[in-house]
């Protein structure tokens, strides 16, 4: 899950007030350039910087750009709040002085959680397992591989889920709601106005009910009229608990929305979260995210396939390795080829249905010895269960002897991005490769070694989910052993394989880790060939001299210090699996808003 970027800022308190900031500013001694950070309850994501200057107090907003940029008003844009503080440190740039020094946060005083800190894992978890219906490891794995995505997604609707949220009601019915029981001062409550598409805020005050329209202006921001604008409806309703902003009175009790339906059945509510998702991705979505929904058009995500969902489901499936000939029908159609013959397109019939597959047809004329590897990759791939890794289906005997696989249609990674250069960006391929380190990093927890990590293994279901496939060479190692020691060399990938691979026949998941770092390579350099016109041998010695492949162009600074490291020459020194799918999973989450590589290549935290 993605902390708060200014976590690890001493200064940083999370979500404190206005008056509470000064407090602390107060309590530390009001020196000129005296300073903290807070949370902004305006803008999602934003922070407040709050400075002393001649005995008074200082607030700046810093605003979260939708190219996760930050920046004050009419100042620079930096890549983080740390980046930002430590540039006003130097430079005052328009504030009343330079941030001089930082009042540190006692540590009795903890980060203040703000509301949506609260609520995101949560709702993170609740929006995953309803809208595409995802338990256990493949829920976890969407949450990781999408939270940016899914952050965003659930903060623009966060009000659905709060007690003082009564969705379409008349007025009449609101004031009614508000009479009953107890009048306070500042009981509110926030319901859908007639007119659809907008709120209104209904307010208790003297016993007398106040209604507000609450603004939504073309970029999608929210706001009391002339009052400050914000990203989501509960952000404004926090803002307002504070600051009346215009109102009566600052909101105080919600009037909470109760009202007793008989339990939902599961139709009911697949029917709604389908309802929702249409109306969120095609009405609301496009208004309230331009940088997110290209041309009013949500990127498919990996949870939107089938592929992403365990075929094994059903237990009773786990326990048939071999499939029976009548369930196959095999289509002329050749999605590939190799030693051990074709992959075809087919159609696997179970009593779920029929399922698009690619089969691995062994030649019939073929020697025991590739049907033993056929087996053995089949017994291996029956081992894992994972959405970043292909899955088999079964094995079938019979004409000839196949082995069924998931079908991932758009085909191998390299050749995919050398044909498509103008439709891929570099966050999408940072959003692959990230993938492909979380099934890398759940195949090292298993202790398999790959030992054919590449571009061209790397299948493509659709542009945005990647999956590790062809595990002929693939080696599960025993409980105590951390690498397998091939006896002879054969015939080997050599421009992928590690140094101690090469010299002395040993794999690991260390080595599958320099693999990963070539494929990076490849992917980066939109399916590029690896080491050029260089042999195989010519290779060893340019790796034993030092030297390492030059930084594709276009690719992200921090990118290529992960490949270099990938290729750290002794596997002792070598990042894992878990580092590394660490390292792909913050950049990219720091990129996710499309941001270009230039400003945010320093974002995330650096490897070693
Ligand atoms: P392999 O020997 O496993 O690398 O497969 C050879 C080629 O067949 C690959 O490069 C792909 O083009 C195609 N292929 C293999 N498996 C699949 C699959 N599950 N879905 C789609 N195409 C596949």
């Amino acid at each position: 899950m993605a902390t708060d970027p200014a976590a690890e800022l001493p200064f940083f308190y999370g979500s404190i007030s206005r008056s509470e900031a000064e407090e602390h500013l107060k309590l530390a001694g009001m020196a000129d350039g005296l300073f903290l950070l807070r949370q902004c309850l305006r803008s999602l994501g934003g922070y407040v910087v709050s400075l002393v200057w001649n005995v008074e107090f200082h607030h700046y907003s810093v605003e979260k750009q939708l190219n996760s940029t930050y920046c004050i008003a009419g100042g620079k844009p930096h890549c983080g709040p740390a980046e930002l503080c430590e540039f006003y440190s130097n430079d005052s740039d328009g504030l009343v002085c330079t941030l001089r020094k930082p009042c540190l946060r006692s540590p009795d005083n903890p980060i203040r959680a703000g509301v949506f800190d609260n609520l995101r894992d949560n709702m993170l978890r609740e929006y995953v397992r309803q809208t595409w219906n995802l338990e256990g490891e493949a829920m976890e794995q969407a949450i990781i591989s999408q939270a940016p995505q899914l952050e965003k997604l659930i903060a623009t609707t966060a009000h659905e889920r709060m007690p003082w949220y009564h969705s379409k009601i008349p007025r009449q019915e609101g004031e009614r709601r508000l009479y009953s029981g107890a009048q306070p001062d500042g009981k509110f409550l926030i319901r859908d106005r007639e007119e659809s598409g907008t709120f209104a805020l209904s307010l208790m005050y003297g016993k007398t009910t106040y209604h507000y329209q609450i603004l939504h202006d073309k970029s999608g921001k929210y706001s009391m009229p002339e009052g400050t604008k914000f990203d989501t409806v509960w952000q404004l309703v926090e803002y307002l608990k504070m600051k009346p902003d215009g109102l009566v009175t600052v909101l105080r009790e919600p009037c909470t929305h109760m009202i007793f339906l008989p339990k939902p059945t599961h139709t009911q509510i697949t029917k709604c979260v389908f309802l929702y998702i249409y109306i969120y991705i095609y009405l609301f979505l496009p208004l309230f995210l331009p940088n997110f929904v290209v041309s009013n058009y949500r990127p498919m995500l990996p949870m939107d396939c089938s592929e992403f969902v365990n075929p094994y489901h059903d237990p009773n499936d786990l326990k048939k390795f071999f499939i029976n000939r009548d369930q196959l029908m095999i289509d002329e159609v050749e999605l590939g080829s190799g030693n051990f013959g074709c992959v075809k397109k087919g159609v696997f019939k179970t009593n779920k249905g029929h399922t698009d597959v690619a089969i691995k047809v062994l030649k019939s004329e073929n020697e025991k010895l590739v049907k033993d590897e056929m087996m053995r990759e089949a017994e291996i791939m029956h081992q894992l269960s994972n959405p970043y890794i292909v899955r088999m289906l079964g094995l079938c005997q019979a004409e000839c002897l196949m082995l069924v696989m998931e079908m991932a249609s758009v085909g191998p990674l390299n050749k995919f991005l050398s044909t498509n250069k103008d439709k891929v960006t570099v966050e999408n391929i940072v959003g692959l490769m990230h993938q492909v380190s979380m099934g890398m990093k759940y195949l090292e927890e298993k202790n398999f070694v790959h030992r054919d990590l590449a571009a061209r293994n790397v299948l493509l279901v659709n542009q945005q989910f990647a999956k590790i496939s062809d595990f002929g060479l693939s080696k599960a190692l025993g409980a105590d052993d951390n690498y397998y020691k091939a006896r002879t060399a054969g015939k080997w990938p050599l421009k992928w394989y590690a140094p101690e691979c090469m010299n002395f026949h040993k794999f690991s998941s260390k080595s599958d880790v320099w693999s990963f770092g070539v494929t990076m390579w490849e992917a980066f350099s939109y399916g590029g060939k690896p080491y050029k016109k260089m042999k195989g041998p010519e290779v060893i010695s340019f790796i034993a001299s030092g030297s390492r492949m030059e930084c594709p162009s276009g690719c992200p600074d921090r990118m290529y210090a992960l490949m270099k490291d990938c290729w750290t020459y002794k596997h002792e020194d070598r990042p894992g699996f878990v580092k590394v799918e660490e390292c792909m999973r913050v950049f990219y989450y720091s990129i996710s808003n499309k941001t270009p590589p230039e400003v945010t290549a320093d974002a995330a935290e650096p490897l070693k």
